[in-house]
C-alpha cells in the first residue's frame, strides 16, 4: 500500500454494508476511520433529548450549533458522545433511526456537519470515510470514491439479522429512509460520477474489501 495521504469515499443506501466494510477497509489500510451517520445520528439524539420537534428547522438548527459532538475515528471501536455524553448505542436506537432523516434535511445542520467532517478528514494521514454524500459533496477529491448497493430484500435481510428486528418492518423502514435521503434537497444521496459502483448483493463482505483494497493499491 502507498503511504501518502489517502482519502476512500464511500457512499450508498442504508443496509449496504457501508459500515461494515469501511470499518474492515480502514483496519486492512490501517487508516482512520469515519462514519457520518453517526454524526447525524448523534444530531438527533441531542434534538430529542432536547424535547423540540425533529420537524422544526429553526429548533433543530438551535440545538445543533450548541452540541458538541464526537465520533471517534478508530475502525476497531466505534465510540460516540455529544456534550461528552456517551450515546454509542442509543443512536443505534429506533427513536434516532425513525427521526434522523428528518434533521438531517435541514441544511444549516448539513453545513456545520460537513465542516466538522472536513475538519477530521483533513487531520488524517489516511482515511476511509462513509455516508450519502461523501464522494459529491464532503470530499469531492477522494482517491478512491465507492457507491456500494445491494438488492432492497437483501439489504433488510441483512439488516433485521444484525438488529434483530422483522424483516418487513426493516424493509419499509429502509425504503422510507432511502425516499427520504435521496430525494432532499440538500446533498442527497447520489453516485458520484466518478465512482466505482459495486453491487454486493451477491457478494460477501471479503470479496467487497477484497476488491477495495486492490482498487486503493492500483
Ligand atoms: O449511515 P446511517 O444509516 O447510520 O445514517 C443515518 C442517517 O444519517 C441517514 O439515513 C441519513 O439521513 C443521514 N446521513 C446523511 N448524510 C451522510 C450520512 C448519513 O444525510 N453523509
Amino acid at each position: 500500500m502507498s503511504l501518502r495521504r489517502c482519502v476512500v469515499a464511500v457512499d450508498g443506501p442504508s443496509g449496504s454494508g457501508k459500515s461494515t466494510v469501511s470499518r474492515r477497509l480502514a483496519q486492512a489500510l490501517g487508516a482512520s476511520y469515519l462514519d457520518t451517520g453517526a454524526m447525524y445520528r448523534a444530531a438527533t439524539w441531542a434534538v430529542l433529548h432536547a424535547g423540540v420537534d425533529v420537524n422544526d428547522p429553526e429548533g433543530v438548527v438551535k440545538v445543533v450549533v450548541d452540541t458538541e459532538i464526537v465520533v471517534g475515528t478508530d475502525p476497531a471501536r466505534q465510540t460516540v458522545s455529544v456534550n461528552d455524553h456517551d450515546v454509542t448505542r442509543e443512536i443505534r436506537g429506533h427513536e434516532v433511526t425513525g427521526a434522523v432523516s428528518a434533521v438531517s434535511a435541514v441544511p444549516a445542520v448539513r453545513k456545520l456537519l460537513v465542516e466538522r467532517q472536513r475538519e477530521v478528514i483533513a487531520g488524517a494521514e489516511r482515511i476511509v470515510v462513509e455516508g450519502r454524500d461523501i464522494g459529491t459533496v464532503v470530499a469531492p477529491d477522494a482517491d478512491l470514491k465507492v457507491y456500494l448497493t445491494a438488492s432492497a430484500a437483501e439489504r433488510a435481510r441483512r439488516r433485521s439479522a444484525e438488529i434483530a428486528a422483522d424483516h418487513a418492518a426493516t424493509q419499509a423502514d429502509l425504503a422510507r429512509r432511502d425516499l427520504l435521503d435521496s430525494t432532499r434537497a440538500t446533498d442527497p444521496l447520489r453516485q458520484a460520477p466518478d465512482a466505482i459502483v459495486l453491487d454486493s448483493t451477491e457478494m460477501d463482505i471479503d470479496q467487497v474489501v477484497a476488491h477495495l483494497r486492490e482498487k486503493v493499491d492500483a
